[in-house]
């Protein structure tokens, strides 16, 4: 198939890119990497009149690290992020999830802020990004502004981005001490969008105790989904076997996520609750290795 017939626009600066976006409104649609626009467009399930190429705008494909974190502009690819030894020192869980993310060859071309923006249920940086707390940096002529992660995914494929705004970048902040991260997805071929797939970020005391835990779902529902009741069974306690299990037990119950051709529904919900328990599991392993550790010391 070929894309209905579109004016092509490659501004050189934001600021003519939100001049841009300002004045085609709802005609107008933001090009990044192309991985998920371009597909769309050849089936004619999108049918932008003009396209705003943002991949000439200046100094927006590295990653930054900054005082409290790290800060991905606009048109870092997804696979510059998934090769930095330092994002993977800072950030594990975004190098981890990188890896189920499509292809090498659409991860070369795919932006971490076209994913974000896209906001594909199933898609892992969504879920990654409201477990890690990201905040979105948003500009448009109309001005700037910041939209937490928890805030930005609002439907299927639908974000809290207005059709003239640009997501200039996203920013992470370090993580707290005794912070431990894990992701676990199923997904029926690698590669393939996961069926489902659950991004943990955990925060223990020096005895173990869990006193943080924020664990998001993907493919479950239409936007990344926050499992709380399985965030509660895992908070107050250690990461016993009796507090994993129910942990996936809640997980579980509190998931009501559609079927469709790739998986019925009680298959997902089943999946999510293992998926859960085995990203926790993770954890539990990272804690033995650092008492074996400090016990040889
Ligand atoms: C075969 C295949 C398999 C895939 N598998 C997976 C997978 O398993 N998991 C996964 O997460 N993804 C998968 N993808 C999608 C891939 O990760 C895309 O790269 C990503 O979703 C979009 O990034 P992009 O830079 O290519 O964005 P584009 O395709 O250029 O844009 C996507 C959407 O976001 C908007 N947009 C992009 N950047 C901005 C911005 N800065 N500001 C405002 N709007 C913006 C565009 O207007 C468009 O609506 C797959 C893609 C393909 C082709």
């Amino acid at each position: 198939m070929k894309p209905n017939r579109f004016s092509y626009h490659a501004p050189s600066t934001v600021d003519e890119a939100v001049a841009l976006l300002a004045g085609y409104g709802e005609d107008g649609k933001v090009l990044a990497g192309g991985q998920s626009l371009l597909p769309l467009m050849n089936f004619r399930m999108a049918a932008p009149e003009h396209l705003v190429d943002i991949n000439r705008l200046p100094d927006l494909d590295r990653p930054r690290r900054t005082a409290t974190g790290w800060h991905f502009p606009a048109l870092v690819r997804q696979r510059t992020v998934e090769r930095s030894a330092e994002v993977a020192r800072d950030l594990p869980l975004l190098t981890t999830a990188l890896t189920h993310v499509a292809h090498p060859q659409i991860r070369n071309r795919g932006t971490i802020c076209g994913s974000l923006a896209h906001a594909d249920p199933a898609a892992e940086l969504p879920a990654v990004m409201t477990a890690l707390g990201a905040r979105m940096h948003v500009r448009s002529a109309r001005g700037e502004r910041e939209v937490p992660a928890a805030e930005f995914f609002l439907f299927h494929l639908t974000s809290a981005l207005e059709p003239d705004e640009l997501l200039t970048g996203v920013s992470v902040d370090d993580l707290a001490a005794g912070t431990g991260t894990a992701f676990r997805e199923f997904a029926t071929r690698r590669g393939d969008f996961a069926l489902a797939a659950v991004a943990a970020v955990v925060v223990r005391d020096d005895t173990g105790t869990v006193t943080g835990c924020r664990l998001v779902a993907a493919g479950v529902g239409a936007t990344p989904v926050r499992l709380s009741g399985a965030e509660r069974a895992a908070t107050g306690g250690r990461l016993e076997p009796a507090a994993l299990a129910a942990v996936e037990d809640a997980a579980r119950r509190e998931t009501d996520p559609l079927g469709d051709l790739h998986a019925g529904a009680g298959q997902r919900r089943r999946l999510v609750g293992v998926l859960a328990r085995r990203a926790l599991d993770d954890l539990v392993d990272q804690v033995d290795r650092v008492d074996l550790r400090e016990d040889a010391a």
